[in-house]
């Protein structure tokens, strides 16, 4: 039975105070070029619902889906679902995803991004796990750098648990 810190690493209030900060660096950023923010299914969901919101601005909003396969040797292969529907070129997207961990799926998702002829492209993930990095990217925006600890909550998942509470708690 997995469980949870009772703690909140990051309470629901901090949550809702960063999402405003980044809302409001990311619409300095953009605020020009009506940009498709393009959330990652599903840990993102819950964060691109309530970014997009604070944004305040005229923004379309897509999601995708990522699923990375680990286990194989070369760092994991990921596959994309949804980009193909998509109407991306020569658009600004700003990628909103969950966390960054290795990096391997973020990789992946702007190769994806660059391959549909996306303008620009800018990358807002709630979280960074910048000690766990294999491939080197980092987002341009993010919310909160976390230690190597496993996180639930807030839209992340532990094999589709805990992905409904308001904060964010380390896995026990
Ligand atoms: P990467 O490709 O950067 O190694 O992994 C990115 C994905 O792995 C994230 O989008 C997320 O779905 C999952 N992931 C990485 N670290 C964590 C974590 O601490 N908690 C949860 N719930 N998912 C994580």
């Amino acid at each position: 039975m997995m469980r949870i810190d009772p703690e909140p690493l990051l309470t629901a209030g901090q949550i809702a105070a960063r999402v405003s900060e980044l809302a409001a660096e990311i619409r300095r950023d953009l605020a020009d070029d009506r940009p498709v923010v393009l959330g990652v299914l599903k840990g993102a969901a819950f964060f691109t619902a309530d970014l997009a919101r604070a944004l305040g601005m005229d923004a379309e909003v897509e999601f995708i889906r990522a699923r990375s396969y680990s286990g194989t040797e070369s760092g994991g292969r990921v596959e994309v679902f949804g980009l193909d529907r998509l109407s991306l070129a020569g658009r600004t997207v700003l990628l909103v995803e969950d966390i960054v961990d290795t990096g391997t799926t973020l990789a992946a998702l702007l190769a994806g991004l660059h391959a549909a002829g996306a303008a620009t492209v800018r990358v807002c993930a709630l979280l960074d796990k910048p000690s766990r990095r294999k491939t080197p990217v980092t987002p341009d925006y993010a919310g909160f750098v976390v230690e190597n600890r496993f996180v639930v909550g807030y839209g992340l998942d532990y094999e589709e648990r805990f992905r409904t509470l308001p904060e964010i708690h380390v896995l026990a």
